[in-house]
């Protein structure tokens, strides 16, 4: 057996994080993989359990207040706090390969130091490369430093390995369609945040559990395929596939078109990137006979998140970042319950809207766009709710 791959997990008590964990449990006999360190935002208990089942020291969380309780709990850790100290876990000399499963824009700053200390990145942290994909890149020291994550761009990674640029015509994602696929635009108003929640397919962290609904996480998908792949916009689309077994497609100039299907399980391409370029048994196969795979265009009306959010990111410069700092906000209004459901990709739009973009040409440019769509978009809700 060879050496143990030695592994940070930021964002350990996520849902991608704690899938994660699990295969790194499940292919331990085969395939030994060491933790080095484990960050989480708040969740400080849920933390130390898991630095005392791997025996990690090396330990970040969101602030300094988390920091002391940590500390409190586990006096011998390292424990570092805040984006600087995501970004020092990243850069640990003794890293091979970080998992960035943090949520949110907090997830630019560990992917930048990753990539600049020449780590592997496994990212599952899309908020990267919607709001920084330029620095990003820039930041990349090699071709293949990036393993993606999201099951769509880990098909599209597969799907790619061994072509050639030139054959592929048009790349297409899919969509499961969220939990309001069968539903008339009109009857969105009056959905509840329990039945965002409710994806009908993938159990997720609650801010893409949302933004699956809304669409808007296929339009932050389409931006990642662009910086990950290189796509022109206009050879990257969407396809609505409720069964969720196809994750992507490419069209090749013969007219031949290959996807990549598994059953919908966020440990498969979790596992296949952790032990990249091997291929270890499934956690479930796909069973074929008796599948039936349809696939619809998108309908505007019922998502108009999407078009918001794709169109931020074809403009470029700070409003991408500013989509998502106000996607942040306005998630988090609607599962409070102070706006409803359409009121998402409004006020994304209405944020957009009052942008005025910049070049992104460093991590302030990044910064103040956040900085500001959040202030903004949290002025928005309240406006709208004196209104009410
Ligand atoms: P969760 O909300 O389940 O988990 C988020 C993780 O990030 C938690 O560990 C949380 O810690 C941590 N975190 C939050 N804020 C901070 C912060 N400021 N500093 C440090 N850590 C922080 O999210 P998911 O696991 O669902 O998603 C993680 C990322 O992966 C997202 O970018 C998402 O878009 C992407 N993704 C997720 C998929 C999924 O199936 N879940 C599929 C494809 C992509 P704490 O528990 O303490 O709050
Ligand atoms: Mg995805």
């Amino acid at each position: 057996m060879s050496d143990p791959r030695r592994l940070a997990i930021l964002g350990a008590t996520g849902s991608i994080g704690r899938q994660a964990l699990d295969v790194v449990r499940e292919v331990r006999g085969s395939f030994p993989i060491e933790i080095i360190a484990l960050a989480a935002g708040t969740n400080v208990e849920a933390l130390a359990a898991l630095a005392r089942e791997f025996g990690v020291s090396h330990l970040g969380v969101a602030g300094p207040e988390e920091a002391a309780r940590l500390r409190s709990l586990l006096p011998q850790a390292k424990v570092v706090a805040g984006p600087e100290g995501l970004a020092q876990l990243a850069s640990l000399p003794v890293a091979d390969l970080v998992l960035n499963a943090v949520v949110g824009a907090a997830g630019l700053f560990p992917t930048l130091a990753a990539l600049e200390a020449g780590k592997t990145l496994l990212l599952a942290n899309k908020e990267s490369l919607v709001i920084g994909g330029e620095l990003v890149l820039g930041a990349r020291r090699r071709p293949d430093q990036i393993i993606p994550v999201d099951s769509e761009h880990a098909a599209l990674f597969q799907l790619l390995s061994g072509l050639e640029g030139a054959e592929v015509e048009r790349a297409w994602i899919t969509a499961s369609g969220g939990p309001f696929r069968n539903r008339r635009p009109a009857d969105l108003g009056s959905v509840t945040p329990a039945q965002a929640l409710a994806h009908p397919v993938w159990p997720m962290g609650r801010r893409i559990t949302v933004d699956s609904a809304t669409l808007v996480n296929k339009a932050f998908e389409v931006i990642e395929a662009h910086y990950l792949f290189g796509f022109p916009w206009d050879r990257i689309g969407v396809l609505v596939h409720p069964q969720a077994c196809v994750h992507a497609l490419v069209a090749l100039a013969d007219g031949s078109v290959l996807a990549q299907l598994s059953v919908p399980d966020m440990r498969i391409p979790i596992r296949a990137a952790l032990t990249h370029p091997h291929r270890l048994p499934p956690p479930r196969p796909l069973s074929l006979p008796g599948l039936n795979l349809t696939f619809e265009a998108l309908d505007p009306q019922l998502y108009p998140g999407y078009a918001v959010v794709l169109e931020a990111g074809q403009r470029g410069g700070t409003c991408p970042a500013a989509a998502n700092a106000a996607d942040e906000v306005l998630v988090e209004a609607f599962l409070r319950g102070e706006i409803p459901f359409p009121a998402i990709a409004e006020g994304i739009g209405a944020t957009l809207s009052a942008h005025h973009p910049v070049p992104v040409e460093s991590l302030t440019d990044v910064l103040e766009a956040d900085r500001w769509a959040r202030a903004r978009a949290r002025d928005w809700v309240a406006m709208r709710r004196q209104r009410e």
